[in-house]
């Protein structure tokens, strides 16, 4: 998808701060963090959102979650850390890519709200 922000920075078309890069998956800094620590973390190819996920392409989710705790250690946030995902304009999704944004380095609330 040649207008998605996210697919630009697969493919190396706009900057970003770069975490963790493999063949399938991509983790790099939000561009507004929310928390002293806030990257999220995309699958190279374009799913639209979570609604989207089946059989061909779940594991790709699974890659994902296995990544995050590795990035989190190598960050110094295995203590505490939240992963969110926003599917849908109702639920905050700006970003029409699927993205789990992972926050640390303070202490959150729940509800989130
Ligand atoms: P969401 O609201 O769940 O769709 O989250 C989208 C996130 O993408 C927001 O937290 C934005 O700050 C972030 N974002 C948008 N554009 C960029 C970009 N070019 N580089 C890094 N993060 C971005
Ligand atoms: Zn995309």
């Amino acid at each position: 998808m040649t207008d998605c922000v996210f697919c630009k920075i697969i493919s190396k078309n706009i900057p970003a701060q770069i975490l963790y890069d493999d063949e399938n998956i991509l983790a790099f800094k939000d561009l507004n963090p929310v928390s002293p620590v806030h990257f999220l973390v995309v699958p190279k190819i374009h799913i639209a959102d979570t609604d989207e996920i089946n059989d061909k392409n779940k594991h790709l989710i699974a890659e994902i979650f296995k990544t995050i705790p590795l990035i989190c250690r190598n960050l110094r946030i295995s203590n505490g850390y939240r992963v969110v995902n926003n599917c849908g304009e109702k639920a905050g999704q700006t970003v029409p890519h699927i993205h789990f944004h992972v926050l640390g380095g303070r202490n959150f609330k729940w509800p989130p709200g």
